[in-house]
């Protein structure tokens, strides 16, 4: 893979940050009634690091994680993602990068109705190309991990919000990517499951040295993250 130091003098952080966001801001709705969802925000994180991203509802959680996804452009500001600024990529460069590199769960799962838990799994493989034994025993493995083996054959209609929310999780996690985005994993969860679900978050963030942020207004899961930054109206501290 071809990860290109950064230009000298632009920053300070090493040649191994595979996420970066550089003076990112992110202003939606219309001219007379613009919301700042994102105000000057700076992010770097390492192969390996788990960060998580706290603050209140509407405090731009979500924005922040679609602008790093390249899922929404940003107003302003640079991301790179594997050495790459999404934000000079036509979109479909853009989408062929982020399959590449980037696993995104999202805050509803956003799962395919016609495809059992699996099967979601499997496209994902199949899309990548990379559909191949390993990946199939992987994917059965993480819907184990996530305590989905017996529902793994259900539909999304036949699945609670939850059990929803965990197929999402397995998905993201099952191409090992170098970058995981993660929105509020543990909202349609109890407690136990919710402890669970984040500590394969972590473990596999160890194991395949992923760049892992983790967006939340769950504090009960915070202590699993090596470093934990707090959002409020759309600034990052
Ligand atoms: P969080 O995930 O922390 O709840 P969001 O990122 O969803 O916050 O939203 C940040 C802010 O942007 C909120 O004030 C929200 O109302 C606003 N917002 C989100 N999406 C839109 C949109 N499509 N148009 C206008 N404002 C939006
Ligand atoms: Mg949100």
């Amino acid at each position: 893979m071809n990860h290109p130091a950064p230009t000298p003098g632009t920053s300070t952080v090493s040649a191994t940050t595979v996420l970066r966001l550089t003076g990112v801001s992110l202003h939606l709705g219309s001219d007379q009634q613009q919301v700042t969802a994102l105000d000057h925000v700076d992010l770097a994180v390492e192969p390996g690091e788990f960060v998580a991203v706290t603050g209140p509802s509407g405090s731009g959680k979500s924005s922040l994680l679609a602008v790093a996804g390249g899922l929404q452009s940003a107003t302003q500001g640079t991301i790179h993602v594997a050495g790459v600024d999404l934000t000079t990529l036509k979109e479909h460069q853009r989408t062929a990068h982020r399959r590449r590199h980037i696993g995104y769960v999202f805050q509803h799962a956003n799962l395919f109705a016609a495809l059992t838990a699996r099967e979601q799994l499997l496209l994902t493989a199949h899309i990548a190309g990379r559909l191949d034994h390993e990946t199939r025993r992987r994917a059965n493995d993480l819907l184990d991990a996530v305590g989905m083996t017996a529902r793994a054959d259900h539909r999304p209609d036949r699945l609670s919000g939850g059990e929803r929310q965990r197929v999402g999780i397995a998905r993201a996690l099952l191409l090992a990517p170098e970058v995981l985005l993660v929105d509020e994993p543990t909202s349609a969860l109890d407690r136990t499951r919710a402890r669970d679900i984040v500590d394969l978050l972590a473990e596999q963030t160890r194991v395949h040295r992923t760049a892992t942020v983790m967006v939340t207004h769950d504090h009960e899961i915070l202590d699993a993250a090596d470093r934990v930054l707090t959002l409020r109206d759309g600034r990052l501290n």
